[in-house]
């Protein structure tokens, strides 16, 4: 099958075209996202292959209808970049990739909470520059904190087992049990109950309507005073400006973040030359408590092998007429 391969980068190719060896589909790769201005470049291909910032509106999804695009695959898990309703409308097969290694996406959680913590980012620098000096790098024992977890799926699971090593109290929030959660000894509680013991909160449920903003300035003042607040999830579950208000006036201790909202017009790019146009960002650099990835969590060998090995097999399923659980129902 003919593929338009968007935001395509070095490491994808080399991922994806890997897993194709023997897959015997014509994969086309493209630097930019897709969005409305770039559907020029899906014409005449069967299938396009999109990342998390790619915008799969039902502007971009109508025009690339019209091109006769009858299968969209994600390289990803979450979906919230597409409209679902107007690609089924239209007769568009959405597939995704709902699991490709939890463990990575938790383990970058666990080592913002150790970097915020520790100040390791701080420490580095200053060997460095021969400063041994420990002022300003206190941190406090993870043992015996209490941990909030927001979405116990699979990452959030995987996110618990880690913490549980570390010997904290584990509190969830999620709109289901998980029963290996339970089994585990994880204490499900309200949302707010969660926000107000929690020594640090993460986040590891999806960008949905009823979770746009969670975090905003309501429940932020239900948080325990000097906490963490940890987001590897989805940038749109945080009002970022209420967040910043919380860090400004010290209710909130710590920010880890690997997603920021507005991260489409910065992340996965070389902007080191340019003028960020983004104050709320450049914000949230100034604080020394608060710790920002470029949307890398998911980023390993394992993950990235994955991830192209269920794409090749998505796009082959559906080219064969066969029903595949990772299709995204509307
Ligand atoms: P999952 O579907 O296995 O688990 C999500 C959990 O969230 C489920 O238990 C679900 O019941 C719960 N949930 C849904 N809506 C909720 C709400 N409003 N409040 C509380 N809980 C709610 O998904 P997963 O594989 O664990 O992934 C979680 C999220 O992580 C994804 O949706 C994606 O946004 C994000 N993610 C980020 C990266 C990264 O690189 N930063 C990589 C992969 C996934």
């Amino acid at each position: 099958m003919k593929v338009a391969v968007f935001s395509s980068k070095k490491y994808d190719r080399h991922f994806l075209s890997e897993a194709n060896a023997n897959g015997g589909h014509e994969l086309v790769f493209f630097e930019p996202k897709l969005t409305s201005e770039t559907t020029a470049l899906a014409a005449g291909f069967p299938a396009v292959c999109i990342f998390i910032n790619d915008q799969l509106n039902p502007e971009t999804i109508k025009a690339i209808a019209n091109n006769g695009t009858k299968l969209i695959a994600l390289r990803s898990a979450g979906f919230n970049n597409v409209d679902i309703k107007t690609a089924t409308s239209l007769g568009i097969t959405v597939v995704r990739v709902p699991a490709y290694s939890p463990y990575a996406v938790a383990e970058h959680a666990v080592g913002l909470i150790l970097t915020l913590n520790r100040k390791y980012h701080r420490a580095y620098s200053r060997v460095r520059e021969s400063n041994f000096s420990l002022n300003g790098l206190l941190g406090f024992d993870l043992h015996g904190s209490t941990v909030g977890i927001v979405g116990t799926g699979k990452i959030g699971m995987c996110f618990a087992q880690i913490i549980k090593g570390f010997g904290c109290n584990i509190l969830a929030y999620d709109i289901y049990q998980n029963p290996a959660c339970l089994e585990m000894g994880v204490k499900y509680v309200e949302l707010s109950t969660l926000l107000a013991t929690s020594d640090i909160v993460s986040l590891h449920c999806p960008l949905t309507p009823e979770s746009y903003h969670m975090i905003n300035a309501t429940t932020l003042q239900q948080f325990k005073p000097g906490s963490m607040l940890i987001n590897t999830s989805r940038g749109g579950l945080i009002d970022t400006k209420a967040v910043i208000d919380a860090l400004k006036s010290q209710k909130l201790g710590y920010l880890g973040l690997d997603v920021y909202e507005q991260e489409s017009d910065l992340f996965f790019e070389d902007l080191s030359d340019q003028v960020i146009q983004d104050d709320i960002f450049e914000r949230l650099l100034t604080f020394p408590n608060v710790v920002i990835t470029a949307h890398q969590a998911f980023f390993t060998r394992n993950a990235l092998k994955n991830i192209a090995q269920t794409t090749i097999t998505n796009i082959t399923d559906f080219e064969e007429g066969r029903e595949s659980k990772n299709i995204v129902k509307n």
